[in-house]
C-alpha cells in the first residue's frame, strides 16, 4: 500500500482502501467511461473530509497533485463520479438526518442520506422534496445537489436548488464553510476575511462586477440549465449574495459538500392523471404549449414515444400489454395535478382534458391510485428499456438531459429523428419532461465495435450542435461531468468559458477538485476513457428500498 494511504489510514476514522477489487468497482459510475481511483475512502465524518483536503492540498504545494472526487451512490451519467485520486464515497458513513422541523419541513442531513429514504421520512409529516430523480431510489442527496437534479414534477417544483438553504462545505484546502444567502452587510464582513474563504469572497465579487454584461449572456431561452456554473443567481441586486448557486451542479469541482440544510414542499398524494395518446408531433407540441403555459401548471408533463413501447414489446411483451393500444401511439403524454384543493385539482385536470381532446387520439382521465400506476407504469418501461442488453449491445447515455425551450420539442424530436436516420441507429426511443423541454434518449449501441463507437461520436457531436441550434442547453436536468465537457466552450462562446475557468481557478488553484469534471476533457480523452463493456451495472447494488 502505498504511503499516501498508510498516512490517510492513520489520520481519517472512516476506511481506506486500495484493493484492485475496490478499484475495479469504483472505477464506473452510470456513465460510458471509466476511470480507476488511486485509492477509496468512507469518510465518517465532516473531519475526515477535512483532513483528505488538506493532505492533498500540501502535496499539491509541493507539486503532487492527488485528485479528490466526492461521490454519492455514483449513478451520475455524465462521468463525474469517478476520478483517478481519491474517492470519498458517502453512504457509507455519512447518511444521517440531523434536524428535522416538522412544523416548517427543513431538514438537515448529510450528504450520503438516500434520497428515497429522506422523502418517506419526509412523507410520514406530510412532506418531501418534490424535485426528486427518476433514479430517487438509488441517488444521495449531496449528488443530487452537486447535479442540481430535476425529475417528473420539475415543470411545478423546478430544480433542487429551490430547495437548498444552506450548505457546509469543505474546501480544497480543507477549510470548512457555511453558505446562504447574505445581505450586503454580511458580505462586506467575509470580503474582510484573511482566510482562503475571504480570498475566495473577493475574488468572485470582483469577477461578477467587472463582468456583468458577459454573464447575462449565459441567460438561456430554457426552464432548467446545468452547463457550467450559475453565475446568474450569486449576487442579487440588492447586493445580497449567495455562494450556494455555485456550488449546487457543480459537481464537487468547487468544494465538497459536508452538510446540507433543505426545505421541503407539501405532499399530497391524491392527484388527478390523465395519459393522452397522438399521432401526429405538432399535435403533441400544441398541447405541451397550452399546459405549460397556464397559470397553474401541472405537477408533471411527461413524454413517451413509440419507439420506446415497440422496443419494451420485443423486450418483455407483457410488461405493457394490454395498457396502450395497438398498434402502439407515436406519442404518449402523462399529465398530472397534484393541487391540495380538491375543487382547484378537478377544475384544472377536467380543463386539460378538453384541451387534451382536441388534440390527442384519446384522452384518459384517472384519479383512483391503482389506476394511476396502471398509467405510471407506461412511462416507466424506460427503466426495463435502459436495464435491458443484447450481448454488449446496451442502451447507452450518451445525450441525456439536455433542454430546449419547451415550446421546440417537437423540432428536437424531428431533429433527432434525423440524426438516427443519417447516423443509422435504431430504434428512436425517447422519453423525459416534455414540459422542460428535456428528452432522455439511450441509443442502443456496442461500444465493443469500432463501427457503433464512430456511431457514438458522431451523434455526441451532431446531437448538441442540435440542441444548441435551438437555443438549448447542453446540460438541462443534470451536470456536465466529462461526457459534456468537451462542448462547454461551444455552448457559450470562448469569453464565458474563459470566465467560467476564471471561477474554477479561484476556488481548485491547484485543481485537485474533481479534475476532468466540467473542465478539461477533450473529445480525444473521452475515446480513451469509454468503457467498451458498458454495463448499467452497478444500479443491482441500490435495489429500490421499500
Ligand atoms: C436510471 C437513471 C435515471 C436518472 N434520472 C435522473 C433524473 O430524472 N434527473 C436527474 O437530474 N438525474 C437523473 N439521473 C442522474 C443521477 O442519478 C442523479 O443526478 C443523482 O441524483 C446523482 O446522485 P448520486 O448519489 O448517484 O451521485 P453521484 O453519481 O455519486 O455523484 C454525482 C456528482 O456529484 C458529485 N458529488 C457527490 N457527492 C458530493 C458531495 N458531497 N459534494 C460535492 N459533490 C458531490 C460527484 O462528484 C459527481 O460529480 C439518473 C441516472 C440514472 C442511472
Amino acid at each position: 500500500m502505498s504511503k499516501i494511504a498508510h498516512y490517510l489510514q492513520e489520520h481519517l476514522v472512516g476506511e481506506v482502501m486500495t484493493s484492485v477489487d475496490a478499484r475495479r468497482y469504483f472505477s464506473t459510475d452510470s456513465s460510458i467511461v471509466a476511470l480507476p481511483p488511486a485509492l477509496i475512502s468512507y469518510p465518517r465524518n465532516e473531519s475526515d473530509v477535512r483532513k483528505a483536503a488538506r493532505f492533498s492540498w500540501q502535496l499539491a504545494e509541493r507539486g503532487r497533485i492527488i485528485p479528490l472526487t466526492p461521490r454519492g451512490s455514483g449513478t451520475d451519467s455524465t462521468g463525474g463520479a469517478i476520478g483517478s485520486g481519491l474517492l470519498m464515497v458517502f453512504p457509507a458513513h455519512m447518511n444521517r438526518i440531523l434536524e428535522l422541523d416538522t412544523k416548517s419541513g427543513e431538514v438537515t442531513v448529510e450528504p450520503g442520506i438516500n434520497f428515497g429514504k429522506l422523502n418517506q421520512t419526509l412523507q410520514t409529516h406530510g412532506r418531501y422534496i418534490p424535485t426528486f430523480p427518476a433514479s430517487v431510489e438509488y441517488s444521495t442527496i449531496g449528488g443530487s445537489v452537486a447535479m442540481n437534479v430535476a425529475g417528473e414534477k420539475s415543470i411545478k417544483y423546478g430544480s433542487i436548488s429551490n430547495y437548498v438553504k444552506r450548505l457546509r462545505v469543505v474546501l480544497a484546502n480543507g477549510e470548512v464553510i457555511e453558505t446562504e444567502r447574505l445581505s450586503k452587510r454580511d458580505l462586506n464582513k467575509k470580503l474582510g476575511m484573511a482566510t482562503f474563504e475571504g480570498e475566495i469572497y473577493r475574488a468572485l465579487d470582483g469577477l461578477l462586477e467587472e463582468n456583468h454584461e458577459l454573464i447575462a449572456t449565459m441567460q438561456r431561452p430554457v426552464t432548467k440549465n446545468n452547463a457550467g456554473y450559475n453565475l446568474i443567481d450569486i449576487k442579487d441586486r440588492d447586493g445580497s449574495f449567495d455562494l450556494s448557486a455555485l456550488f449546487i451542479g457543480s459537481q464537487g469541482t468547487l468544494g465538497i459538500i459536508s452538510e446540507l440544510t433543505l426545505m421541503s414542499d407539501g405532499y399530497n398524494p391524491n392527484t388527478s392523471l390523465i395519459m393522452a395518446t397522438f399521432d401526429d408531433l405538432q399535435n403533441v407540441q400544441a398541447a405541451i404549449d397550452s399546459l405549460s403555459s397556464s397559470k397553474e401548471l401541472p405537477s408533471a408533463l411527461e413524454i413517451a414515444n413509440n419507439g420506446l413501447f415497440e422496443a419494451v414489446d420485443q423486450l418483455n411483451p407483457n410488461q405493457i400489454k394490454d395498457l396502450l393500444p395497438h398498434p402502439r401511439p407515436a406519442y404518449v403524454l402523462f399529465v398530472e395535478y397534484d393541487n391540495p384543493s380538491d375543487r382547484l385539482q378537478k377544475r384544472l385536470a377536467h380543463h386539460a382534458k378538453r384541451v387534451l381532446e382536441k388534440l390527442a387520439t384519446s384522452v384518459q382521465l384517472e384519479t383512483e391510485p391503482e389506476a394511476q400506476q396502471r398509467l405510471w407504469k407506461i412511462r416507466q418501461v424506460s427503466s426495463s428499456y435502459i436495464a435491458h442488453s443484447d450481448g454488449f449491445k446496451k442502451a447507452t447515455p450518451l445525450i441525456s438531459d439536455s433542454s430546449v425551450p419547451p415550446e421546440r420539442l417537437s423540432e428536437l424530436i424531428a431533429g433527432v429523428g434525423d440524426l438516427f436516420r443519417h447516423i443509422d441507429i435504431k430504434p428512436l426511443a425517447l422519453w423525459g419532461h416534455a414540459g422542460d423541454g428535456i428528452l432522455h434518449i439511450q441509443p442502443h449501441l456496442n461500444l465493443s465495435q469500432v463501427g457503433d463507437r464512430q456511431k457514438a461520436f458522431r451523434l455526441l457531436d451532431d446531437y448538441y450542435k442540435l440542441v444548441l441550434s435551438l437555443g438549448g442547453s447542453i446540460s438541462g436536468g443534470r451536470s456536465d461531468g466529462r461526457l459534456k465537457a468537451p462542448y462547454l466552450e461551444q455552448m457559450y462562446g470562448t469569453e464565458v468559458y474563459a470566465l467560467l475557468k476564471k471561477v474554477k481557478q479561484i476556488f481548485d488553484p491547484y485543481g485537485t477538485l474533481n479534475p476532468g469534471v466540467k473542465f478539461g476533457t477533450s473529445v480525444d480523452d473521452l475515446k480513451r476513457l469509454l468503457r467498451p463493456d458498458y454495463t448499467f451495472g452497478h444500479i443491482y447494488d441500490h435495489l429500490p428500498r421499500s
